[in-house]
């Protein structure tokens, strides 16, 4: 007898079910459809990254013509036209069930106006990219590709980094593509946990409604014109001083990825530089252990930064840090 193997990989095409404004850099869409009743996780969606096939203007989402195994070569040999483009988004939710179950996501409007009108060098000089122009304009019934974690088989997927283990205090970094999974992640810790959490979007009112643990300090940054990430480093720069992390500054566990020079995607279990990281995961910290995990997540070169900032200068160990780089300005995808 034989049997098929599952494959972790749940390719479906989402339909819009709803879109909801949420303030004028964030739109939330609700995706359905055939399929959604395996969607996982089954947990916490905490900062779960998905894939989203958007297609071309005029051209159906790409998922109709791809098999989840191996569907990166297949969808690399659809002619471009059919292809689409490739965008990786957070699970800011998971609700519902049976043919109700959605996935909640919600989308920066890089390079838009107010009114969603693409603005090729919109607020802040932003450009505008084919996945926030779709949600721009999305409107119910519209349909995208959705490559996701097949209920059940979670591990498998992987894309949750976060991962504090047994550290007593949380350092939360996010810009506003990594508010989604910030939000996602605080809502579901205990309500004892304690710690800080800095978010930097682009106006005061995109300070959006998140139910923090009372024990985690809130810093609401609007970036205004000022630089990007100026204001982040600031706040943590004056949360360190009252709160100094250990001083290891262990000079052999930045390794040579200090000055990271692309996209920076760097946690306990991987380094996009390369570096082992097989000792930082054995140096987990134990349970006992009351020290600060740190999340950062944002625009690259904010992250790199903050990295220089934690890790060069006040010495956080490597096995506590995750620093992931959603995105780079200038570049696609
Ligand atoms: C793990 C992960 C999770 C993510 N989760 C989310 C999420 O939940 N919500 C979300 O909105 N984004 C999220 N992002 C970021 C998103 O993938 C990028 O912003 C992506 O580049 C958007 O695609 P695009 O087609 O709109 O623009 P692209 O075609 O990729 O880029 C076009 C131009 O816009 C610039 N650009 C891209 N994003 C921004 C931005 N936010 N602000 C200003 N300029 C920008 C690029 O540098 C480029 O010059 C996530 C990224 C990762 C890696």
């Amino acid at each position: 007898m034989t049997t098929t193997a599952v494959s972790p990989v749940l390719l479906l095409t989402a339909v819009v079910r709803r879109v909801e404004r949420l303030s004028p850099s964030f739109v939330r869409i609700r995706l359905g459809g055939n399929g959604f009743e395996h969607l996982g996780p089954e947990g916490p969606t905490l900062d779960q990254r998905v894939k989203l096939l958007i297609p071309s203007p005029g051209r159906p989402a790409p998922s109709a013509l791809l098999d989840p195994d191996g569907w990166y070569a297949a969808w690399l040999a659809l002619p471009e036209a059919d292809r689409g483009h490739l965008r990786t988004y957070t699970a800011r939710g998971v609700e519902g069930e049976g043919d109700d179950r959605q996935l909640v996501v919600d989308f920066v409007l890089h390079g838009h106006g107010p009114l969603g009108a693409a603005n090729p060098l919109g607020a802040g000089g932003a450009a505008a990219g084919p996945a926030g122009t779709w949600a721009a304009r999305a409107a119910v019934g519209d349909e995208v590709g959705l490559l996701a974690p097949r209920r059940g088989h979670e591990h498998a997927f992987g894309g949750i980094e976060f991962d504090p283990g047994a550290a007593g205090r949380l350092l939360l970094v996010a810009d506003e593509t990594a508010l989604p999974a910030l939000a996602s992640i605080v809502e579901s810790l205990p309500a004892c946990t304690r710690g800080v959490a800095v978010v930097e979007v682009p106006d005061a009112t995109d300070f959006l409604d998140v139910r923090f643990p009372a024990g985690i300090e809130r810093h609401w940054i609007a970036r205004g014109a000022r630089p990007r990430g100026e204001q982040t480093l600031a706040v943590l720069r004056e949360r360190l001083d009252l709160h100094p992390e250990r001083a290891v500054a262990d000079a052999s566990s930045l390794g040579p990825s200090t000055d990271l020079d692309d996209a920076v995607w760097e946690t306990p279990a991987h380094s996009s530089s390369g570096d082992d990281v097989t000792a930082s995961r054995r140096a987990r910290p134990r349970p006992g252990d009351r020290d600060t995990y740190a999340w950062v997540a944002g625009d690259s070169d904010t992250v790199k930064a903050c990295r220089r900032l934690l890790v060069g200068e006040r010495g956080m160990p490597r096995p506590q840090v995750a620093f992931m780089g959603y995105w780079k300005q200038g570049r696609s995808g």
